[in-house]
């Protein structure tokens, strides 16, 4: 019967969104000790610049290697963390292990690099998040320009406002902004003549959809030219085949990231690559001095 049916449906319903909120329940108890043991982790993956394939950057993404379960993807994790508030205090060890990083491969003469760490919706509406960071870079002895800050495009249509104010504060420090996932909503175009940014982070959606698609060509080229005009640079993520590689060129693209070049990796094999290869970073991010 119809009855019948729906019973199971609800029945199955109901399992899989206890065993959802059983593994939430297992998560957020775990998360203080795992943050305190250092079960936390940050991976790096490698950012070229298109016109000479030059390694020039790289994104920080984190990892959580749990004890029992693993190393887990932030898709786990993340989203949890955002509503529970964790996320605050997960970004900043974040940030904090970045700076680390950069600090001891400066000390060892590696060529000096700049690295993007994410920014969460939930981090951007703290006011003190400029003094933070800005203290931050100063304990580390970097310049500002070092870390760029990668706020995610749909941060605002929640406080567009707020976010203009705490973005230009950003910037006028020295961070270096970049709009990730560009493309991916419906605000894109308004918040570009609001938000003071430096880097467009195109959402993969544009390359990733099949060749067969033009439009996605022709939606390329206009943000590209939109970006010269706005003097932006523009990175692309989730760059998989030479095909799409080839695309991004065409049309002026200015850096690339993504599996065909390499996975987020741990910065020990990062910092081969480095000590391999080296790194070649726009001048204006080397400056020493803040700009504060
Ligand atoms: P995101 O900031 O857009 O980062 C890019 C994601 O794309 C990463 O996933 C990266 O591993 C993945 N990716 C890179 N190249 C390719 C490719 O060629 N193909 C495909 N299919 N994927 C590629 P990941 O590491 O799983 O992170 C997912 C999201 O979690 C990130 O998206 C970011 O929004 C968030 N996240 C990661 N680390 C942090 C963090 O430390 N703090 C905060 N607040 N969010 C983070
Ligand atoms: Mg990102
Ligand atoms: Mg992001
Ligand atoms: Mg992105």
């Amino acid at each position: 019967s119809i009855k019948g049916q729906y019973g199971k449906f609800c029945a199955a319903y109901d399992d899989e969104l206890r065993s959802k909120l059983l593994q939430e329940q297992a998560i957020t108890d775990g998360m203080e000790a795992a943050l305190k043991e250092g079960q936390f982790e940050i991976y790096l993956q490698p950012k070229y610049r298109i016109k000479d394939d030059k390694l020039a950057g790289a994104e920080a993404l984190v990892r959580w290697n749990h004890p029992k379960w693993g190393m887990q993807s932030p898709g786990l994790f993340i989203p949890l963390f955002e509503r529970n508030g964790f996320i605050t205090q997960l970004d900043q060890y974040v940030w904090n292990q970045a700076c680390a990083t950069l600090r001891d491969w400066d000390d060892r003469g590696f060529d000096p690099l700049c690295v993007s760490v994410n920014v969460s919706r939930a981090d951007i509406y703290n006011t003190d998040l400029p003094d933070f960071l800005l203290e931050m870079v100063r304990r580390h002895g970097l310049s500002p320009a070092r870390l760029h800050l990668e706020i995610t495009e749909s941060a605002y249509t929640e406080n567009p406002h707020q976010l203009i104010e705490t973005v230009a504060h950003l910037r006028e420090v020295g961070f270096v902004i970049e709009m990730d996932d560009f493309g991916s909503g419906y605000s894109s175009l308004n918040m570009l003549n609001n938000l003071p940014i430096d880097v467009l982070k195109l959402d993969m959606k544009f390359i990733q959809s099949e060749t067969a698609k033009p439009i996605n060509q022709g939606i390329l080229r206009f943000i590209m030219s939109l970006a010269r005009w706005m003097n932006l640079s523009v990175v692309a993520e989730g760059v998989e085949n030479r095909d799409q590689l080839e695309r991004l060129r065409e049309i002026g693209c200015d850096y690339v990231q993504g599996y065909y070049f390499a996975r987020p990796m741990p910065c020990g094999q990062f910092e081969a690559l480095l000590q391999e290869h080296g790194a070649s970073v726009q001048e204006e991010y080397l400056q020493t001095e803040p700009r504060y």
